[in-house]
């Protein structure tokens, strides 16, 4: 049952993770201290019995004394050199550090046989057990326990300890990383006592220890093929290796490993592939701050658009611009924002709300320019004349510095230092090849040449949502949409419009030329007309008041929007397919338009006969239930379909996003009524149903329909898993969110294959 390292085969299941190490780098002729492991199945009947194998560990423990050459237990002539001092340790088959005890510098029989009791028992620890629930882990699994023989760092000068990385795990540069400590014990680094130093001092002071730990380091990596965390000692001149194991590591030294470790012709492209964790890619896309633990956050919003960002707080738009120009970093602090603060946003290095959720203007607006928000901070307490906010009793005024985390929705009331963000060779490497393996295409949303050129930069092979109602938000453009709100009758309204017409053709001519041949699908306007207005309390304009109200709805989400709008109102679609067809015209591109919150295949026989006999191609959005259930009859008149998974979410639970995650979702979740937020992961087996019957319906109309996912959801892992299992075509998602895209989908398809 017990086994020397130099006997056993490697069996995680009974010596665990340690223990098998141990086994391992023994049978690798890496000079590992001798000892032995008392296997789980012991560990077992001790729970049972709560007895020990007694005579077999002092039989383990003789052979251990003989193999040393030292002697153990009391034996008052040897020196201290002479003695046999054993550590031991908990070798649990998952991973729980620090969880377990450990006992070090033993040196009789009876302190060892109270030392592995207490191992053992300390699998019943409370951290033990609060650690393995938060970790899924079974309390079944069990720990081994390894009795090794100790050796000293602190011996004489000639001896030291320190932990090294096979490669810098901030970085992944190729090398060895680490720390060292001449005359010192591991609990010496461990307690802080003392501090280490580079390991380059091993070069300086033992060059040969230090040539040998580098090839003992790579000769351990391309055995597990994969970057080491290695403990070593060196005794009198002597070097032992005491524990190695994969080490943790950045995002970017994730990637840059991954990538160097395939073309080092240690792991294949796939494996590299599916190295790379979707945090690892977004950890590299965005600026963050350096060290977020050393700072207390003064308040928490919603985490609405990653990234972050310090600056000057102002309140005001224009102040944000005036900021901008003067090349001085800006947050723009509002309770809410509407598109009448465009500009702001736009020149603002952050956005900090006080109010508003997840799909707020202000957090849609910044995802999709790539720029941190933090939205709904409640705990702020803003007054826009007086240009200050209060926060927990602190008053920050205009002109003072505060950071803003878009990544976690902390606030902070001074600048913090930033890592920038940097998009390394080896990230567009392995995307490069993962597009090799994925079938499922990654087209973006992006609604003006800026988001655009950002989203080729990551490897858009389309646009799959131009949403047109962003294009009128800028202050002249909003006044031209204004005019046609107001304007009398039809012939009025077709007049103002002609105005719009012109601006249209020249966004989308700019669109188009950007994508240089790749498909752009034009969504037509989807708003509900009364956005465009300014709020009844901005305006004196007794005929704008009345405007407002007659277009006041009750139920703004539910109400006339969408097809709705532009069956109502032919002038504004009309204008809008022309313009397109006209852009089209001038600068050759593929072009396909798609028509949201259609219910019923007469909205889209409708539509279509707006456009003068057009060659064009027409989808439409999927995202109302009703939608779902007709797709077969959709899939008749469409080209393609494209599922709205945030109106179609919404929609199939009966709740807005806003009202559900301000005020029940966290209860829901925290009582596991919910198991994710459905607005974030797609809910399988409601929307998902949905969905997949849709698709299913729809093909059997038209087997080789398009179908692609635009709401988003499209950029979140496990809902791309599902959409590659329904048939989903094409992922289309924000610029920043392209990168995830492409790696989740070819992983998907590798695992699947795999199986
Ligand atoms: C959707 O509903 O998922 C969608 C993409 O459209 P929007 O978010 O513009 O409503
Ligand atoms: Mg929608």
């Amino acid at each position: 049952m017990i086994d020397f390292f130099d006997h056993a085969s490697p069996d995680a299941n009974l010596q665990g993770n340690k223990g098998t190490n141990l086994v391992v780098m023994t049978g690798l002729r890496m000079p590992v201290p001798p000892g032995f492991i008392i296997p789980i199945d012991v560990f077992r009947e001790f729970q049972q019995k709560g007895q020990l194998p007694l005579a077999e560990i002092e039989a383990a423990l003789r052979s251990l004394a003989e193999k040393t050459g030292k002697v153990f237990g009391k034996d008052p002539s040897a020196s201290s050199e002479q003695a046999l001092y054993v550590s031991v340790r908990s070798s649990a088959p998952v991973s729980m550090p620090g969880m377990m005890d450990t006992v070090l510098n033993l040196k009789d029989r009876a302190e060892i046989m109270a030392a592995i009791e207490r191992i053992f028992s300390s699998w019943n620890n409370a951290r033990a057990i609060e650690y393995r629930r938060l970790n899924n882990i079974s309390p079944e699994l069990g720990t081994a326990a390894v009795v090794q023989a100790m050796v000293f760092g602190n011996r004489n000068e000639r001896s030291g300890t320190g932990v090294v990385f096979s490669r810098n795990p901030t970085t992944g540069e190729p090398g060895l990383f680490g720390e060292y400590l001449g005359q010192a014990q591991g609990e010496d680094i461990v307690s802080g006592q003392r501090t280490p130093s580079p390991v380059k001092l091993l070069q300086q002071e033992m060059p040969v220890i230090y040539a040998e730990l580098e090839a003992k380091a790579q000769a351990l990596e391309r055995h597990f093929r994969e970057m080491q965390d290695i403990e070593f000692t060196v005794e009198d001149g002597r070097l032992f290796i005491l524990q190695t194991r994969s080490g943790k590591r950045s995002g970017q030294a994730a990637i840059r490993i991954a990538v160097d470790l395939a073309k080092e012709g240690m792991i294949s492209r796939e494996e590299a592939i599916l190295r790379v964790r979707p945090d690892d890619l977004k950890a590299v896309l965005y600026k963050r701050i350096d060290h977020p633990e050393k700072y207390t956050p003064a308040a928490r919003g919603l985490n609405a658009a990653p990234g972050a960002a310090f600056g000057r707080v102002v309140f005001h738009p224009l102040d944000a611009v005036a900021y901008a120009k003067k090349n001085e970093r800006v947050i723009l602090v509002r309770i809410e924002t509407s598109p009448d603060d465009i500009q702001g946003i736009n020149a603002a290095d952050g956005i900090l709300t006080s109010r508003g959720g997840l799909t707020s203007h202000a957090a849609i607006v910044t995802r999709a320019m790539g720029k941190p928000c933090v939205c709904g901070c409640e705990a702020l307490k803003i007054d826009l004349k007086k240009e200050l906010f209060e926060v927990n009793g602190r008053v920050i005024k205009k002109g003072e510095v505060i950071t803003v985390d878009g990544t976690t929705g902390a606030v902070y009331l001074q600048a913090l230092p930033l890592v920038e963000a940097e998009v390394t060779r080896e990230f567009s490497e392995v995307l490069s090849w993962a597009d090799e393996f994925r079938e499922m295409g990654v087209w973006a949303n992006a609604d003006t040449p800026e988001m655009v050129a950002q989203a080729l930069k990551f490897g858009a092979e389309g646009v799959g949502l131009c949403r047109t109602e962003r294009q009128f938000n800028t202050p002249e453009r909003l006044i031209l949409i204004r005019e046609f709100i107001m304007a009398e009758d039809a012939r009025a309204r077709t007049e103002a419009i002609k105005n719009l017409e012109k601006l249209q053709k020249e966004d989308f001519a700019a669109i188009f030329a950007a994508m240089k041949g790749k498909p752009v699908i034009v969504r037509l306007l989807d708003l509900p007309l009364h956005e465009f207005l300014p709020r009844e309390e901005e305006t004196t304009d007794p005929k704008v008041r009345q405007k407002i109200r007659d277009l006041e709805e009750v139920n703004p989400m539910l109400g006339h929007r969408g097809v709705r709008v532009g069956i109502s109102y032919p002038e504004i679609y009309c204008m809008q397919i022309d313009s397109i067809a006209e852009a089209r015209e001038l600068t050759g591109a593929n072009v396909g338009i798609m028509i949201p919150q259609v219910i019923t295949v007469q909205e889209l026989v409708t539509v279509k006969q707006y456009c003068r006999s057009l060659n064009i191609r027409f989808g439409v959005m999927i995202e109302t239930v009703r939608a779902c259930m007709r797709a077969g009859k959709l899939a008749q008149e469409a080209d393609f379909f494209s599922f709205g998974t945030n109106d179609l979410t919404q929609a199939t639970f009966s709740f807005s996003r806003e009202d559900a995650e301000k005020k029940f979702l966290t209860t829901y979740l925290e009582k596991g009524i919910l198991q994710d937020n459905p607005f974030e992961v797609v809910d399988v087996k409601g929307v998902g149903r949905l969905m997949q019957t849709a698709i299913e319906w729809g093909r059997k109309e038209k087997p080789d329909l398009n179908v692609g996912v635009c709401g988003e959801h499209a950029g979140e892992p496990r809902s791309i898993r599902f959409f590659h299992d329904i048939g989903v075509t094409y992922l289309s998602v924000s610029a920043f969110k392209i990168p995830v895209a492409r790696l989740v989908a070819a992983q998907v398809e590798m695992e699947q294959r795999g199986k």
